[in-house]
């Protein structure tokens, strides 16, 4: 890239740049962002400040309400679908994506319409699901690298802490404890990838990916090896949705029958896409995602045997993502960066589903409108079980809006790339995504143009300053910038 490629009136920047590429970059920055710090903001430890301090002031800490936890307290089960797309299901209103399963144990619930992530990758997202942190914070940014500090708490170890017997079920190799240390506190933690063949490469996605019939089968196995005297944590991950898209049998060609191309979901054709290699076609790309769906669909077919399972009114039960995926919606981003995931904080890989169910604080049928955040489910669920909720915790707890004390309209979401180079806030019908190593900024309105389309920066010069400078204060609490 070249050096005037980074001025001011760019936008565009892989997202994927190194660390040691982004560095250099920043001499010839151009809107005085303060990111000398931002070594260490990649791989660090944990926030200095405790999360009470939060630029939100609307941590844990300070929105615990009143709530008193069950007795005996309750099960949980938290069941993320990895590369999820919020707008893919039914219940989000998908006019043909067949969902019903999803859509069911959804309305049996309560529905939040603005969740999102913080980090638009498996592992760092997954990390902030657990540990309640930002990943600046929590130290899990670069997939299969970083790995969470044994030290901090999860929900997994303070639940075992307070006598729940725990088990996680993972269907990608990326979540074994070698490669992100997410293990601690589960009595019980099985990766269910597909088996390695002999000589076979263990991190092949193309021959080990998980799938939602072996997922969904060992899930209701370790439901029944629970015993009856304590509560359960189960945390069940589900894969399907990432690529490559193979879905079996007829979900391969139930969106798109009349395809006559050559597209195919497969690896290859991933890497040909990401490299540069492969232009898609607009019929090319209807089947490239008519096949997403078919995963999304096939996955449908299988979890509602797990819903089956999850039923009485002394269980939680919390569905959401890890982040979204790029369908090439934004020619802004680098040509090879506008599919697949980690690449955007636009909507489409940064916002996901969040269906929660637990008869005695849910109400069937009732929808969120808060933005709300991933980091938010560790104070929820730690409060549901009556558990303490650790200082690091930084996310808010859900109940204030699900009781009607708290109308969430403060409410922001902050999220990262992995190197930093984008950063968001999102904070009730607005969205400011900043290219830290260019300077430059985009303000969409999310209500007006849910697609991220009209860039309203030159226009809306006080909505842009003012989340610009919360941005900017939630940047330096995480160390991310001085
Ligand atoms: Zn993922």
């Amino acid at each position: 890239m070249s050096a005037e490629g980074i001025g001011a009136s760019r936008f565009r920047l892989r997202a994927r740049l190194s660390r040691r590429r982004l560095l250099g970059l920043l001499g010839t920055a151009t809107a005085g962002l303060a990111l000398a710090s931002c070594s260490d903001g990649l791989g660090a430890a944990v926030a200095k400040r405790p999360a009470g301090n939060s630029t939100q002031g609307s941590v844990a800490g300070s929105r615990r309400n009143s709530y008193v936890a069950a007795a005996p307290p309750p099960s949980i089960a938290l069941v993320t679908i990895d590369t999820l797309r919020y707008d893919q299901l039914g219940i989000y209103g998908h006019p043909f994506v067949k969902t019903p399963a999803l859509d069911a144990f959804g309305a049996s619930g309560v529905r939040f319409n603005r969740h999102l992530v913080q980090e638009p990758q498996t592992n760092a997202s997954h990390a902030s699901l657990f540990s309640g942190m930002y990943p600046a914070s929590s130290g899990v940014r670069v997939q299969s690298v970083d790995k969470l500090s044994p030290t901090l708490s999860t929900l997994a170890s303070v639940l075992a802490g307070r006598g729940y017997q725990t088990a996680g079920l993972f269907s990608w190799i990326s979540l074994e404890n070698q490669f992100c240390g997410l293990q601690h506190g589960f009595q019980v933690y099985q990766d269910l990838s597909a088996p390695l063949a002999p000589g076979g490469n263990p991190y092949d996605l193309a021959t080990r990916k998980g799938r939602a019939d072996h997922t969904t089968d060992a899930a209701i196995s370790q439901l029944s090896a629970f015993s009856k005297a304590s509560p359960f944590f189960l945390w069940v991950h589900y894969f399907d949705p990432h690529y490559p898209y193979q879905p079996p049998g007829a979900f391969a060609t139930m969106y798109d029958p009349g395809y006559q191309g050559l597209m195919d979901g497969t690896l290859q054709t991933v890497d040909a896409i990401q490299n540069g290699s492969l232009k898609p076609t607009p019929e090319d790309l209807r089947k490239l995602l008519a096949l997403y769906q078919g995963e999304i669909s096939f996955l449908d077919s299988q979890i509602g045997r797990l819903f089956a399972q999850l039923s009485g009114s002394n269980i939680v039960v919390a569905v959401t993502g890890d982040h979204g995926e790029s369908f090439g919606e934004h020619a802004d981003l680098d040509e090879n960066g506008n599919f697949f995931h980690p690449h955007s904080l636009y909507s489409s890989e940064q916002q996901v589903p969040l269906l929660l169910r637990y008869s005695p604080v849910t109400r069937p049928g009732s929808t969120i409108g808060a933005i709300t955040q991933a980091i938010d489910l560790f104070p929820t669920l730690l409060q549901l079980a009556g558990a303490p909720i650790p200082a690091q915790a930084q996310g808010a707890s859900l109940l204030p809006l699900l009781d009607g004390s708290e109308s969430g309209a403060s409410r922001a979401a902050f999220s990262a790339m992995p190197d930093d180079v984008f950063t968001s806030i999102t904070s009730e019908d607005w969205r400011l995504i900043r290219n830290n190593a260019s300077g430059t900024q985009r303000l969409f309105n999310l209500s007006a143009d849910p697609g991220e389309q009209h860039d309203l920066l030159a226009t809306q010069t006080e909505q842009a300053a003012s989340l610009g400078a919360r941005l900017q204060g939630w940047m330096k609490e995480v160390k991310i910038a001085s």
